[in-house]
């Protein structure tokens, strides 16, 4: 029987940075996924390390935005008919968390995780030799009304207390930034304090190369197996079973499968999102991810082609993909970037694993000694995959925190 300190269900961002933090702290790790690491959700984002975040994302306030979603015109969000009535609680949830007193609470809340998202990362990928994937340019936000970019007010006022830098910018100041770009909104902020990263993939694969280069192990294996032997936890894998003391559940939006059958039933929803790669026109470049607020899609310059990526779709995960939303928003891209021909035959889904309050789960699973969840990462997996390694490895080591982990614990679902 093999044995170690701590066995990582998931190898997406979020378990191979919390297996990574853990073997840097000296503990024996072995990680566990039926695919290689950052396969799933973690292989599809933006790239966006976006520890400037303050507000997260919120049900729609205008009634304009709001009717044409519900008329299923707006690129922006989507939805499957049959789906609302089961997620019809969650939505509700949403639209509770999404009052606007709540989103400053929620964005005072937040804070020092995101603080440390960037630091975590510049960290771990100067140790995996995987620096070169890091763009420091920050990102760009386009607002096409004057409307949207006044409703930024209490957001900037934040930033303002929080001590974030951004900038203001009218279309020849963005323009100077991203020259490839068409004036066709008619403000822009540039946050210069997220960075991004050119192949998300990549890195979690570096990650998960310096976690084998620490000694720890990736194993393939099913995280169902996973059950109490001889008072430890065991996890059957293609190498054999291997048990541990301590078992870390990041399976993103695949975690309610395994957590269900042992009595953890938190409210996780699935936003649902696609992305396609294409070839630019010409000579045309992006510098940074680049984001086209009212429309809800961003432009995400990657080693593969411009990553174009769309906002919610509000589906069952298993139900098959409904891309509609790239068609509806591929004219607006296009009139802002020279997209040429798309680089694959059809585009990538994932579905973003989150909680109705925008917090991930980090911390102790109740009422099963040992196991430990870090799931729910919503928008932010990437950007949070690092510092919520660090969080629950202090927690498990018996370290001091870094950061109150009270905000993020599964109890706060009891209420
Ligand atoms: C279109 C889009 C754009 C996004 N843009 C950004 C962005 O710019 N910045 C950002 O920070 N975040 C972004 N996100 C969110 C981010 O991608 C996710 O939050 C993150 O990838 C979640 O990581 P994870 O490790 O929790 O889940 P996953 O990457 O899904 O990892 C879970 C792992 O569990 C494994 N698994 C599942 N079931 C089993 C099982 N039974 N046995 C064994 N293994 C199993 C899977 O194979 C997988 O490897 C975006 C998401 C989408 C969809």
């Amino acid at each position: 029987m093999a044995r170690t300190d701590a066995i990582v269900l998931g190898a997406g961002i979020v378990g191979t940075s919390t297996a990574l933090q853990l073997a840097r702290r000296g503990l024996g790790v072995a990680l566990v996924d039926r695919r290689g690491p950052g396969e799933e959700t973690s292989y599809g984002n933006a790239g966006i390390i976006e520890g400037n975040t303050i507000f997260p994302p919120a049900f729609p306030s205008r009634l304009k935005a709001l009717a044409r979603i519900a008329l299923r015109r707006a690129p922006e969000a989507s939805y499957h008919l049959g789906h609302l009535p089961p997620a019809a609680p969650w939505l509700m949830a949403f639209f509770a968390a999404s009052r606007p007193r709540r989103l400053v609470e929620t964005a005072r809340i937040i804070r020092p995780l995101f603080a440390r998202a960037l630091p975590e990362h510049e960290l771990l990928l100067a140790e995996a030799g995987a620096s070169g994937y890091l763009r420091r340019e920050g990102w760009l936000k386009l607002y096409r009304s004057d409307a949207a970019f006044a409703g930024l007010g209490p957001e900037l006022a934040l930033a303002d207390e929080f001590g974030i830098a951004y900038r203001t910018l009218d279309p020849e100041g963005a323009r100077a930034l991203e020259p490839h770009l068409a004036p066709v909104f008619r403000h822009a902020v540039h946050w210069p304090g997220a960075a991004s990263v050119s192949n998300p993939l990549a890195v979690t694969r570096a990650y998960a190369a310096r976690l084998t280069h620490l000694g720890g192990v990736i194993l393939s294996g099913n995280a169902h197996s996973l059950h109490r032997a001889e008072g430890r936890w065991r996890i059957d894998t293609a190498a054999g079973p291997i048990d541990a003391p301590e078992v870390v559940a990041a399976l993103g939006p695949f975690a309610p499968e395994l957590l269900a059958p042992l009595g953890i039933e938190l409210p996780l929803g699935i936003k649902r999102g696609y992305h396609l790669h294409f070839r630019s026109a010409g000579n045309a470049a992006l510098s940074r991810p680049v984001v086209d607020i009212e429309n809800g899609y961003c432009l995400a310059p990657m080693e593969q082609g411009i990553r174009l990526t769309t906002g919610a779709e509000f589906a069952a995960r298993t139900a098959p993909p409904t891309p509609v939303q790239l068609d509806r928003l591929l004219p607006d891209a296009r009139a802002l970037f020279p997209l040429a021909e798309p680089v694959e035959a059809a585009p990538w889904m994932g579905c973003r694993p989150c909680f109705a309050d925008s917090r991930p789960v980090i911390g102790r699973a109740p009422g099963h000694p040992g196991l430990w969840l870090a799931y729910g990462h919503g928008h932010w997996g990437l950007t949070l995959g690092p510092a919520t390694g660090r969080l629950l490895a202090e927690m498990m080591t018996g370290a001091t925190p870094f950061c109150d982990p009270a905000p993020y614990g599964a109890e706060r679902f009891r209420h």
